[in-house]
């Protein structure tokens, strides 16, 4: 496989990484974003095949036996979410780095599968009742998903030591200034 490097981004829902990932993604043009497959119904204003590929139980299951991916989840009332070695091999193929944006145990086995290949970065917010606050405020939540997100978060939180560095979301313009160093210095290293 050719020699690319893996950027992983987690964090607590609501913690900010899909905005620093899609900022790293404007300012690193060797940056490829690793499109997950779900089982989950698409959302309005996302796209097939760009935010991820949707896939059915059945399809799902056949990569799973296939041994497809390189890890995958089941969470929110049976919403499977993996990310595909094929997906990789592509970017890499390309020449490029791939970028991850992923909840805390894929990002966990995602860092383990590529080693030192990989920078993994735990985005935090500076506190839960922020957490809290930004989750409400996205508007994608039905209350039960929110509850169920928020006790999610809190355990996700107690992931933060198995990731090699901690980037707190506190000032949005600062975070992507943080982010940019990192991934700039991992790239460069
Ligand atoms: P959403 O439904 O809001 O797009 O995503 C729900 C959760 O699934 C988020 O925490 C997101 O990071 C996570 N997720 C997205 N893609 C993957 C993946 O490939 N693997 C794992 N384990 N989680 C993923």
């Amino acid at each position: 496989m050719p020699k690319g490097k893996a950027i992983i981004f987690t964090a607590p829902s609501g913690a900010g990484k899909t905005t620093i990932v899609k900022h790293l993604l404007s300012q690193f043009p060797e940056l490829v974003f690793s499109i997950s497959a779900t089982t989950r119904q698409k959302r309005e204003t996302e796209v097939a095949g760009k935010d991820y590929y949707f896939l059915s139980q059945a399809e799902f299951q056949q990569k799973i036996d296939e041994d497809a991916f390189v890890e995958w989840e089941e969470f929110y009332g049976g919403s499977r979410y993996g990310t595909l070695k094929t997906e990789v091999e592509r970017i890499w193929e390309a020449g490029k780095h791939v970028i991850f944006d992923v909840e805390v145990k894929g990002a966990t086995n995602i860092k383990q599968y590529f080693g030192d290949r990989a920078l993994a970065v735990f985005v935090k917010v500076p506190s839960i009742e922020e957490l809290q606050k930004r989750l409400s405020g996205r508007g994608t939540e039905s209350a039960e998903t929110f509850a169920t997100r928020m006790e999610r978060a809190e355990f996700e939180m107690s992931f933060e030591n198995k990731f090699d560095v901690t980037l707190v979301n506190k000032e949005l313009t600062e975070a992507f200034a943080q982010a940019q160093k990192l991934v700039s210095d991992f790239l460069t290293q």
